[in-house]
Order: C-alpha cells, then sequence, then structure tokens
C-alpha cells in the first residue's frame, strides 16, 4: 500500500515537472563546428535542453552554407564566381547580396579605410596562399590603383565588377555569420535565450547575458603575448570583434608583415596600432570597424568614433608601445585582467 502512494506521488511530481515545462537550472551544452578556415564554438545555456540539438544542427549547416557561398577560395562560391566575372554582371544568392551591401556601406562610411577590393593585394603578399612573399614599390602602387570599392555596382542581386578587380569578404564574413547565428539563436528560444557564439579569431557574439542575468565576461587578447588576456569586456546582447597585426603575420628579413592592408599603399597597415577591439550590437560592425580602424590608426579611429556616434559602437585601441585606450561608453563594462592591473588605460571622451 505504502509502495503505491509512493508511486502515485512521484507521478504526480513528474507530470507537475512536465506540464510546466521541466524549470530546472539551465542546462549548458557546448558544440564545435568548423568553418571560415576556424573552429567556431557555441555555447548555449537553455531550460529546454530538447531543442539545443536541432538548434545546433540549424546553426552548424547554415554556417556552412554561408561559408561554401561567401569563401573567396571556394571555386563555386558566390563570391568566386563574381571574381571570374571578367566585367560581365553575375547574379548572386540573397546571402551573398545582403553581405555585400552590408559590407559595401562599411567601405563607404570608413571612407575606404575598410575596402573589399583589396583581395589583389591579399593574394600578391602570399596571405590567401601562405605561402608569403614582399611585392616590388611597383607591383604595390599598381596594386592599390586597383583598390577601390566605389567602382563596384551592386543592384538587387545582382553585382558587376570592373575586369582585373576581385573582392573578398574576409574582413566581414566571420561577423555576418555572428549576426545569423544570434539571429537563430533568438528565434529558437524567443525571450529566454542565453549563449556565446565564439567565430574564432577574435569575433564573439553574446546572446542575452549568462543564467542569473551576469553578463559574460570575454577576454582581450594582448597582442605582445597573444596567449594572455590584458582586459575583460562584459557583454550582454552585444558582440565583440578584434583585429590585430598579431593574429595573420610573417617575418622577412627582420620585418614583420601582417594581413591588414592599408588600401591606399596595398601593404600592411602602419598606423602604430597593434590591434583594436570593436565592441557593438552588430557583430558585421564589430568585424568590419575593428579592421578599418586598424587602418586608421589611433588618431583617426578616435576622430571616427567622435564622428560617428550614429554607429552605436565602442572601441579599445592598443598601439605598438603598449599604451591602452578605450572610449567612454565601456566604463562599468571594460576591466584590466590580472597581472595587467597595474598598467595605465586613457579613456577616450
Ligand atoms: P580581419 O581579420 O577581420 O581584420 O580581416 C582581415 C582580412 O581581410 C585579411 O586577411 C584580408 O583577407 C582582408 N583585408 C585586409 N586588409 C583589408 C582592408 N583594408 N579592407 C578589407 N579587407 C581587408
Ligand atoms: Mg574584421
Amino acid at each position: 500500500m505504502k509502495r503505491r502512494i509512493l508511486c502515485a506521488l512521484l507521478t504526480l511530481i513528474l507530470c507537475a515537472c512536465a506540464l510546466s515545462g521541466c524549470k530546472e537550472q539551465p542546462e549548458l551544452r557546448e558544440f564545435t563546428t568548423f568553418a571560415m578556415d576556424t573552429a567556431i564554438n557555441f555555447t548555449f545555456y537553455c531550460e529546454d535542453g530538447s531543442r539545443t540539438g536541432q538548434a545546433y544542427t540549424t546553426m552548424a549547416n547554415g554556417l556552412s552554407d554561408l561559408d561554401s557561398l561567401l569563401s573567396v577560395t571556394g571555386e563555386d562560391s558566390d563570391v568566386s564566381r563574381v571574381n571570374r566575372s571578367a566585367g560581365q554582371p553575375v547574379e548572386v544568392g540573397d546571402w551573398a547580396a545582403l553581405a555585400l551591401s552590408q559590407a559595401l556601406e562599411l567601405c563607404a562610411v570608413t571612407d575606404g579605410a575598410l575596402d573589399i577590393t583589396a583581395y589583389p593585394a591579399v593574394k600578391a603578399w602570399g596571405f590567401t596562399q601562405e605561402e608569403h612573399r614582399v611585392p616590388s614599390e611597383e607591383e604595390l602602387a599598381e596594386l592599390a590603383a586597383k583598390i577601390d570599392y566605389s567602382a563596384v555596382k551592386l543592384k538587387g542581386n545582382t553585382i558587376t565588377l570592373p575586369e582585373g578587380m576581385e573582392i573578398d569578404l574576409g574582413a566581414v564574413a566571420k561577423g555576418f555569420a555572428g549576426d545569423w547565428l544570434a539571429q537563430q539563436v533568438r528565434n529558437i528560444y524567443p525571450g529566454k535565450d542565453s549563449a556565446l557564439l565564439d567565430l574564432g579569431q577574435s569575433t564573439i557574439v553574446a546572446v542575452g547575458s549568462k543564467p542569473g542575468g551576469k553578463p559574460w565576461r570575454i577576454g582581450i587578447v594582448d597582442p605582445a603575448r597573444p596567449g594572455s588576456y590584458f582586459a575583460v569586456v562584459e557583454l550582454e546582447d552585444m558582440a565583440m570583434g578584434t583585429s590585430g597585426g598579431y593574429q595573420r603575420y610573417f617575418e622577412r628579413d627582420g620585418v614583420t608583415y601582417w594581413h591588414i592592408l592599408d588600401p591606399d599603399t596595398a601593404a600592411p597597415a602602419r598606423s602604430g596600432l597593434s590591434s583594436v577591439t570593436v565592441v557593438s550590437p552588430s557583430a558585421l560592425l564589430c568585424d568590419g570597424l575593428s579592421t578599418a580602424l586598424f587602418v586608421m590608426g589611433l588618431e583617426e579611429g578616435t576622430a571616427f568614433w567622435e564622428n560617428h556616434p550614429e554607429l552605436e559602437f565602442e572601441a579599445v585601441f592598443v598601439t605598438e608601445d603598449g599604451e591602452i585606450y578605450r572610449t567612454a561608453g565601456l566604463e562599468g563594462r571594460f576591466f584590466l585582467a590580472e597581472g595587467y592591473e597595474d598598467r595605465e588605460v586613457t579613456v577616450l571622451e
């Protein structure tokens, strides 16, 4: 008799739990996939774990599709078809058209510090094939003369690129993917979203906050010691992107050449910065602007931040001398990491 009562009680508890949606502690689930030449990690805190597998599959498949459409090296990608177009109009899919229009807007607003037509120069330095070389001054002048995003014409899904020019979305693709992935999390877990999407090589999107309402805490790499973080930024429904010379580079005759090029010279941008981090609700903006601000340098980059409040971004600059500058809007969200507490941080107002 006692056993029967106990069984009935247990069934009652299980039913109540199922009906209430089983409100246990949110569960931590982590997944890794490989796309855009890097390992991409998703961390979810979810109340309904049953939907996490579905969320992950949707996101990983979408990411793989995005990668194959936007990749500059994939033969069948939309970007490669545009690059082989020899001046003829090319019809691209919706994703490529959207990514291109957003990238071109950023090229325009940064006055060409970001320029998606820098690809022939990126190739000439051997960054695409990882077969590095230093082009001659003459070659660089010729390459620089052909970098001009304003010559790219996009009408609906039709893109026309002048012959001899090539495009590359490498400076914004991870950000574009990050925004799309974050939207998937919000669609699947409306109102309960809590996820961290780490797109590798320094593009990260925080969806919601951690369970209990605490923000995600994300480190910024010390460009002088890429194995350490010099600062932590607290993020909630916010993305962060870092561009730095330490991320991809080669050395020749004692000189370091990195992968971020100045479109004016077609050579690695020597702006006196070693990294730029951008914090904003848009991952695409973080990705594109961190590259552009690296090209601009501290002074021009600060003026850009002051003159573009509508872009709603904050930034952290690290100079080649190791000086740290951050914009005022990061007050209460930016902290020096352990071991870096004595470093001076100049606040840009
Ligand atoms: P990121 O790592 O996001 O800063 O982007 C750098 C990548 O974008 C490089 O590996 C190049 O493929 C490409 N790139 C380099 N310089 C520029 C530039 N000034 N504008 C646009 N893309 C660039
Ligand atoms: Mg970028």
